[in-house]
């Protein structure tokens, strides 16, 4: 209530009944019937003010900033725009409070802040009545004005709230409507979102697929385009080889040369579709039976080169505590190791060092654990990154300068680690170098059951001259192939592609095939099985020989009708026992020639039997140090006549064990 203004009176003339209530709601519910929203309150505001034969009505909500928002505002038959207006020095503020508001007169003077307003639209008087929540909060109001001074009658606050009644649960079920209608569109949005996220993330996996799918094409096709040029190689080179009689020393030591890096080459070649096979998950372990110490040689050949270009220092320790052989995947471990060794040479400074620790970790019942601890006096790699760099393409970025690197070296690490059983860890302090180690377990081989298998000199073959088909669409794999088999008796035929061998064995059937898979005009698969539905009994046997690893696998070759399979370059020693199995020959063997190097070597410089059994005896028992040591003294003694010595020292200390084996096989031949 005001004071110091006139203030409403409670004390009317005329009061509604009951009954006329009634009506009044009934005649209410007809005009609104069907109508929400704005569209409800017009209906009521402008059936409030004809009900009250007043000037003006309008509904309004409260905001959270004590503004009113009108719902509807009828003036005078029209219906005005929906103003947002701040509610203190209005007449609507004290509605805002819970108060039934009146001002019978005069509201220009008692609000003058809004005097224009009200001029403009031409009113005297006030009512207004608020919309409370149960809890008597409010929400919401009706208001009426009038032209005509008022004194508002009980009547008139009576049919006030009977409308402010109906309006309060339009306002609310409005509200609730609204609210639904914001969650809906924030559930909308987010559905939308997600889907957006969703295709995203189908069009990058299918643009990684296809990527995925374009590099594996890319390296397998690239793995044939190496493997067919090296096939030629290495095939020349063992055939080179076998022909001993015209060669001399050096020549074969020159082409043990080629092999060597032929054979180097392959490894890498192999490496390469190892990482796409990594990252494609699919990795295959090899189980074979390794020499430990002449893998780790290898190694420290390749790293005291890198080293010295780098001019550091390099130390391998340990080796000689080493089981002699074990059974695993010489290749990933080769792979490990030159992973974390190369890493160890490129982030050292020159004049630092750069170590290879081998040893046992321990032994369990079905495999010993080694332990391989990489250490170097490089940059470091700082704490907050030593998870990191395990990751795919994660580099330590800054430390490092220009250094060249993918930062996939140490993922391909771990990874190949982890499938081997094994895990690598690190150590590091910024500035002072690096400890990776490695651990993974191993099967020790008896060194008793192992035998290296002795390499057979085939000349030959028993029986009937036998008839070769060789088609392959490189000149230089077929034309070896030709020459390796013609030397051995076979009457052999060539073909260029499958189209021209087909033909070829329509015409005269031979006693075997050989085919390369990827071939023009008709390949290899598509040959074999043109061949197999057209011919009779007996089954031709067809040796299938492929480049393309990736591609091509032996079962597939198999069940398509292929009796045997042989990656490319093809091993000749392999080949000969393929051709051995499918066409169950016997072969002609020469006596081996192998250790008249070392034998003839031992003669020439007259070697002492004792000092070559005391040498052989401590390579038996691994104890390279002394080993050395010995031959150093006796090298000492005399320097030009004894090179055997020079060579022993050499291979010591690359800890080549085969390499010492065989110069003692030949010791032993020429002095006992
Ligand atoms: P790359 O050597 O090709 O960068 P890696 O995966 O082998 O990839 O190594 C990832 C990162 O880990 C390197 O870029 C380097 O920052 C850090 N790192 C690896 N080995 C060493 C090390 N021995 N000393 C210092 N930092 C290293």
């Amino acid at each position: 209530m005001l004071s110091g203004h006139e203030s409403y009176s409670l004390a009317q003339v005329y009061t509604m009944s009951e009954l006329d209530g009634l009506k009044l709601f009934k005649r209410i519910e007809e005009r609104v019937a069907g109508k929400t929203g704005e569209a409800f309150f017009r209906e009521i505001t402008a059936g409030l003010a004809t009900a009250l034969d007043a000037r003006a009505a309008f509904a309004g909500r409260l905001n959270a900033d004590r503004t009113s928002t009108m719902l509807a505002f009828w003036l005078d038959g029209e219906y005005q725009p929906n103003a947002t207006y701040a509610l203190d020095g209005t007449p609507c503020e004290f509605v805002y409070k819970g108060e039934i508001r009146a001002y019978p007169r005069d509201i220009s003077s008692i609000f003058p802040q809004d005097r224009a307003w009200f001029e403009a639209i031409g009113v005297k008087s006030y009512i207004g009545v608020p919309f409370k929540h149960e809890t008597g909060e409010v929400f919401g109001h009706l208001a009426v004005m009038d032209s005509r001074e008022r004194d508002w009658a009980d009547a008139d606050f009576d049919v006030l709230r009977v409308f402010a009644l109906r309006s309060a649960a339009e306002l609310e079920r409005y509200r609730y409507e609204q609210q639904l209608e914001q969650v809906n569109a924030e559930l909308n949005k987010e559905i939308r979102r997600r889907e957006e996220v969703e295709k995203e993330m189908r069009a990058a996996q299918l643009v990684a697929e296809t990527a995925n799918q374009a590099k594996s094409v890319f390296i397998s096709n690239m793995s044939h385009e190496l493997r067919t040029p090296l096939n030629g190689i290495l095939g020349y080179t063992q055939l080179l080889a076998n022909n001993d009689g015209n060669l001399t020393q050096r020549q074969r030591e020159g082409l043990a040369i080629i092999e060597r890096s032929g054979r180097h080459l392959l490894t890498l070649i192999n490496d390469l579709l190892d990482l796409a096979k990594i990252e494609a998950g699919k990795i295959e372990l090899l189980h074979d039976d390794f020499e430990l110490a002449s893998l780790l040689s290898d190694i420290a050949e390749v790293t005291r080169v890198r080293a010295q270009n780098a001019q550091l220092s390099f130390r391998m320790t340990g080796v000689a505590g080493l089981p002699a052989w074990v059974h695993g995947d010489a290749r990933a471990l080769r792979q490990v190791l030159l992973n974390l060794l190369a890493n160890a040479v490129k982030f050292t400074d020159g004049g630092g060092s750069v170590g290879l620790h081998a040893g046992i970790a321990k032994a369990e019942d079905d495999a010993t654990w080694l332990e391989f601890r990489i250490e170097d006096t490089g940059v470091g790699i700082p704490a907050a990154h030593l998870s990191g760099i395990f990751e795919p393409f994660y580099r330590v970025a800054g430390s490092q300068g220009p250094i060249e690197g993918t930062g996939l070296g140490l993922a391909i690490t771990q990874r190949l680690l982890t499938e081997m059983g094994g895990q690598v860890t690190v150590t590091s302090a910024v500035g002072r170098g690096s400890v990776f180690t490695a651990r993974l377990p191993l099967q020790v081989v008896a060194s008793g059951i192992v035998s290296v298998p002795s390499k057979r000199h085939v000349i030959g073959y028993v029986g009937q001259r036998l008839s070769v088909l060789v088609a392959d669409d490189d000149a230089t794999n077929r034309h070896m192939l030709a020459q390796f088999l013609g030397d051995l008796g076979f009457a052999v035929a060539l073909a260029a592609d499958g189209q021209h061998a087909l033909d070829q064995l329509c015409a005269a059937r031979p006693d075997l095939v050989i085919t390369d898979l990827i071939m023009p005009r008709l390949d290899g698969m598509a040959l074999v099985q043109a061949w197999r539905e057209r011919e009779l009994a007996p089954r031709l046997p067809i040796i299938a020989l492929s480049a393309s690893a990736g591609m091509t696998n032996r079962e597939s070759t198999l069940a398509g009708g292929c009796d045997a399979f042989l990656p490319k370059p093809v091993d000749l020693p392999a080949l000969l026992d393929c051709i051995e199995a499918v066409l169950g020959l016997e072969w002609t063997v020469a006596e081996s020639a192998q250790g008249e190097t070392s034998a003839s070597m031992m003669e020439k410089v007259g070697c002492d039997a004792a000092l070559v059994a005391e040498l052989q005896m401590l390579a038996a028992r691994g104890d390279i140090m002394t080993l050395m040591h010995r031959a150093d003294e006796t090298l000492a003694r005399n320097p030009d006549t004894q090179p055997i010595y020079r060579t022993l020292c050499g291979l010591a200390e690359q800890y080549d064990m085969r390499g010492i084996r065989r110069l003692f096989e030949g010791a032993t031949r020429s002095t006992v």
